[in-house]
């Protein structure tokens, strides 16, 4: 195992990695720190190129001991599509999809709950509990019941049907919320003080953000060791962007890339978008976002326990945040499909209207490599769909 300890992501203080945590002391995130320099000694570029292509081809960057067998369904290994008509569209020389839409439960969810869930098997934990806007309570349903462990999973109660129909089908324990992802979030934190579930919210424990971080490393290894200029990522809890970012630190670390972060761009939905104000008001934490609403689930969280984070890579990487209303992002959904045959879920149509409007206020450049992330399928989102026809 090649991991040093856990680091309070506000504070530094370190934490054991040997026992289970959820947040640190200070009630924030913990980051996962490596032995970088014996990960190098024991893999290489080369080593990992040759393995089957998935989240754990990357087994030395993750926190789970080599002895222990992960709770897999065969995530990430995603492809990284060419998408030409779209170049052509909006004036760019190379614009790449990363398509996470064909994981297990149809979105990178899965990245994140592989690794938790075995971590958290790994830990003995008895029950895993999560709140969910959508994806991560149906993820977290597959990999309980691959693990052979019950899940409670907490929802609003207009979730799409598809993500009540999953836990229904893993044999999870499903309670629906009248509010938002965090009053499920409140009825979690009971649940595991009253019955000592374990709590697999995002970045509350320390090890989603490792599985989810795998789309950075896949990322540069599918670009041949190099990284683009701009990543567009639809951003609601904010693991996958603070997962990436540490991908990128750690792969320059090894020296397995040379190059700078990319140029990230959050990207939220214009009825939920706590960090594009925070953000555009300087602010280094983002106030919760008051009567949230959007289709695309997976944005709809209005207070993020990683904003900080996600606020410093925004601004250390020289990129953006920026807001698309939901009129926006359906029909960019659509066409997204339409110019590509990737499912595109109303998040990965929220970067392309994103990307239109960069491109067009010249943040985006023609000869800017463009890297955007499809997070989900659209075949969950009937409803979302359905709400605005086209
Ligand atoms: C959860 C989710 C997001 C937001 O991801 P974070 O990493 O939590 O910011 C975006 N798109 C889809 C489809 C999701 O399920």
């Amino acid at each position: 195992m090649f991991v040093n300890r856990l680091t309070c992501w506000h504070t530094g203080k370190p934490h054991d990695h040997r026992v289970p945590h959820n947040l640190s002391a200070a009630g924030r995130p913990l980051r996962v720190d490596y032995d970088l320099d014996r990960v190098s000694t024991a893999v290489s570029r080369e080593v990992i190129e040759q393995r089957e292509p998935g989240v754990w081809a990357w087994r030395e960057l993750l926190p789970l001991p080599l002895a222990a067998e992960p709770v897999t369904l065969g995530e990430g290994g995603t492809p990284l599509l060419r998408a030409e008509g779209l170049e052509r569209e909006i004036g760019l020389g190379r614009l790449w999809i990363k398509d996470e839409a064909v994981n297990p439960t149809g979105s990178f969810k899965a990245r994140g709950m592989t690794t938790a869930v075995s971590m958290a098997r790994h830990f003995a934990a008895t029950a895993l509990a999560v709140p969910s806007a959508g994806n991560a309570g149906g993820a977290l349903a597959m990999y309980a019941a691959a693990a052979g462990l019950p899940a409670h999973v907490f929802m609003p109660r207009d979730v799409p049907l598809a993500n009540r129909l999953e836990c229904e089908l893993a044999g999870a324990k499903l309670t629906l919320v009248d509010g938002l992802i965090n009053d499920c979030g409140a009825r979690v934190r009971a649940g595991c003080q009253k019955h000592g579930w374990f709590d697999v919210s995002t970045l509350k424990e320390p090890y989603r953000v490792e599985g989810k971080k795998t789309m950075g490393l896949e990322l540069a290894l599918q670009l041949g060791w190099r990284l683009p200029d701009v990543i567009l990522y639809p951003t609601g809890g904010g693991t996958g962007l603070v997962g990436m970012a540490k991908a990128f630190d750690e792969l320059r670390a090894l020296g397995w890339i040379r190059c700078r972060n990319p140029r990230f761009v959050s990207v939220q939905a214009a009825g939920c978008c706590p960090i594009v104000r925070a953000f555009e008001a300087g602010l280094d934490e983002a106030p919760l976002y008051e009567n949230a609403s959007t289709l695309a689930a997976g944005l709809r969280v209005p207070k993020a326990v990683g904003d900080f984070i996600m606020l410093d890579i925004l601004r250390q990487s020289h990129g953006t945040a920026i807001a698309v209303t939901d009129d926006e992002m359906i029909p960019a959904a659509r066409d997204l499909t339409a110019a590509t045959g990737v499912c595109a879920a109303p998040e990965g149509g929220a970067c392309l209207a994103a990307l239109r409007s960069l491109r067009a206020s010249g943040f985006i450049q023609p000869d800017d490599d463009v890297v955007l992330f499809n997070t989900g399928t659209g075949l969950k989102y009937a409803e979302a769909f359905a709400a605005i026809p086209g």
